[in-house]
């Protein structure tokens, strides 16, 4: 079975995004565990978690994945900056736990001129203080495109911030399709080269989750747009090549594709007809 969802809005509440899934053909999704761009959490409506828990149970979706604000920054020269993104995610991490088990992705962040060496220190050092043993979520680095100054650009660099945190088993990585595309791996041409250089530097069992998107840029291109599924530079082909891949298929994919709700049940159609029970 192909584990598909998309990014939903939370804005009516945790249980009505289990029951909007369920109506796209869905059997996940991701939401933002905040303003994607604001700072303010809503305060964590116990009842609607459990509601949220109970759905996701009946119909045995697969893990959810809550996404960080994009204003976070783990590798900010600011203090202040790496303060704010320090309460971020400890509150998110502390809200995950009332949906126990799931995922948290976060975008690693922008070194600002500091270096990638730093910034890797840095992200390593904010993940140590906000990580606690009891925690049930895994926290996944997501890959970035490689625009301005992010950090987490390479498989190299996702590891060296892996190999600087504590409690390792609480940690994860999340692959955009449309990053590490426009990064400069060709999962067009050489799907399986890739995932043996993730496999040899990484570790396949990190991998977690990945978010399902074509991209507007070609290939190296270090840009970030996301394209619907089909109609972008990686085109249909190679997703089903992802979708079915025997060290992938296994795994939840969330879409973020410039997409209302009919465009995404219509993609999970598509990609559920593509994918070989
Ligand atoms: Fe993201
Ligand atoms: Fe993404
Ligand atoms: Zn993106």
């Amino acid at each position: 079975m192909l584990n598909i969802g998309c990014h939903l809005s939370t804005s009516k509440g945790f249980k009505h995004m289990g029951e909007e899934a369920l109506s796209l053909g869905a059997n996940t999704f991701q939401f933002f565990t905040r303003n994607p761009r604001g700072s303010k959490a809503k305060k964590m409506d116990e009842k609607d978690a459990s509601a949220l828990m109970a759905l996701v149970q009946e119909h045995q979706f697969a893990p959810l994945l809550g996404h960080a604000p994009y204003t976070l920054n783990a590798c900010a020269s600011d203090p202040h900056i790496r303060e704010f993104a320090h309460m971020v995610i400890k509150d998110d991490l502390a809200n995950m736990e009332y949906l126990p088990n799931n995922l948290y992705t976060f975008h690693p962040g922008n070194h600002v001129g500091q270096g990638v060496e730093t910034g890797i220190e840095l992200i390593g050092q904010l993940l140590n203080q906000a990580l606690r043993p009891e925690q049930t979520t895994l926290v996944l680095l997501e890959i970035m495109s490689g625009k301005g100054s992010e950090v987490g650009t390479s498989f190299e660099e996702i590891n060296q911030i892996l190999q600087r945190v504590n409690l390792i088993e609480k940690m994860g990585v999340c692959l955009d399709t449309c990053h590490i595309y426009s990064a400069g791996y060709d999962i067009v041409n050489d799907l399986d080269g890739v995932l043996t250089q993730f496999d040899e530097i990484v570790g396949l069992d990190k991998l977690k989750a990945i978010h399902l998107n074509d991209s507007l840029n070609p290939h190296g291109s270090r840009k970030d747009r996301h394209a619907k599924i089909g109609q972008g530079t990686i085109g249909m082909e190679a997703i089903t090549n992802i979708i079915n891949h025997p060290r992938l298929r296994h795994l939840p994919f969330y879409l973020e594709t410039p997409n209302e709700l009919p465009g995404y049940a219509e993609e999970i159609k598509l990609l559920k007809a593509a994918f070989h029970g």
